[in-house]
């Protein structure tokens, strides 16, 4: 059975998209751990982030980096913070977080109810820096 993140790149159940190629597709987490907490996946199915092919797992690594450039452009915060579990979701996945401080990356705080507006408005202003960046400045990658 399609895990539930290859349903949300069918389209079959709607995500806040930040950014997408061939082969990738981002997206902002339905459980906020702060606003603008984005996961970042390959298209290819696999459970295991580190199963993937190398070539792959280099390509997921390239794409999430365009994805926290354009987040860092349009988030106010000092860095954009990495993270990987995969604890409930069996299919790679990587975690994107705008941070302020190590206490930013706790995924034990309580979840950010951030309204449906607020989250159309992140993914919209991330969206369209990804794609600035690749039209503009594809130099900086
Ligand atoms: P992990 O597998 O890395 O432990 O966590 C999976 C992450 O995916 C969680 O942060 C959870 O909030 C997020 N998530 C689970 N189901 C959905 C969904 O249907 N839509 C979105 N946007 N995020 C989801």
């Amino acid at each position: 059975m399609a895990s539930i993140f290859s349903r949300i790149i069918a389209g079959e159940i709607p995500s806040y998209k930040v950014a997408e190629d061939d082969k990738h597709y981002a997206f902002l987490d339905i459980n906020p751990v702060a606003p603008g907490h984005t996961l970042v996946v390959p298209k290819h199915e696999v459970d295991y982030i580190f199963d993937l092919p190398q070539d792959e797992y280099a390509e997921l690594m390239a794409f999430a980096k365009k994805v926290a450039k354009a987040m860092k452009d349009v988030m106010p915060c000092k860095r954009i913070g990495v993270a990987v579990m995969g604890l409930e979701v069996p299919h790679a996945h990587v975690h994107l977080l705008p941070i302020n401080s190590e206490s930013d990356m706790n995924f034990f705080t309580e979840k950010k109810q951030i309204p449906a507006d607020e989250m159309k408005d992140i993914a919209a202003r991330i969206f369209n820096k990804f794609e600035e960046n690749e039209t503009s400045h594809p130099e900086i990658f």
